[in-house]
């Protein structure tokens, strides 16, 4: 998808209505417009990279500074929270506007939401052998 048709470049433009917390010339955060709980924002670079994968170093490493304080300030919005942060990269992994987002929710006692873990999944560690053949398999792997 090109930054023509996507969602939040929309934003960015201002083509698409949204509700901005801050902006700078490299990012935005605004309110989620399904909001997950109360508080839940997101924070986006205004140029358009599809997921962290294919994301632009030096951008990055402004967001990360800027999601520190979009959490800092969700955090003193609101009386003992938990903030969890998370970026679905791709498809499967539940990404489903194809413009980088950071998600910062809110979390509560008993709110009823979470990540789902397959049944029984701690029942046992995994085997040392096994972690380090993955390990491997990931330290050997070479970027396309
Ligand atoms: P994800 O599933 O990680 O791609 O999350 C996309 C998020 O974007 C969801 O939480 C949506 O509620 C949110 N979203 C989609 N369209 C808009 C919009 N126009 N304004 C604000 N948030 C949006
Ligand atoms: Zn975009």
């Amino acid at each position: 998808m090109t930054g023509d048709e996507c969602i939040f470049c929309k934003i960015v433009k201002g083509e698409i209505p949204s509700t901005i917390i801050f902006q700078d010339d490299i990012c935005m955060a605004f309110m989620d417009i399904f909001p997950i709980s109360e508080g839940h924002c997101l924070l986006i670079p205004k140029e358009h990279f599809t997921n962290l994968l294919d994301a632009d170093e030096a951008v990055l490493q402004h967001l990360i500074t800027k999601l520190s304080l979009l959490d800092r300030k969700v955090s003193a919005a609101y009386n003992d929270v938990g903030i969890l942060n998370a970026v679905a990269n791709g498809e499967y992994a539940g990404q489903e506007v194809p413009h980088l987002h950071f998600h910062v929710i809110p979390r509560r006692p008993n709110d009823d939401f979470g990540f789902r873990y397959p049944e029984g999944y701690r029942d046992s560690m995994a085997p040392r052998e096994e972690l380090e053949r993955v390990a491997g398999l990931i330290r050997n792997a070479t970027e396309a």
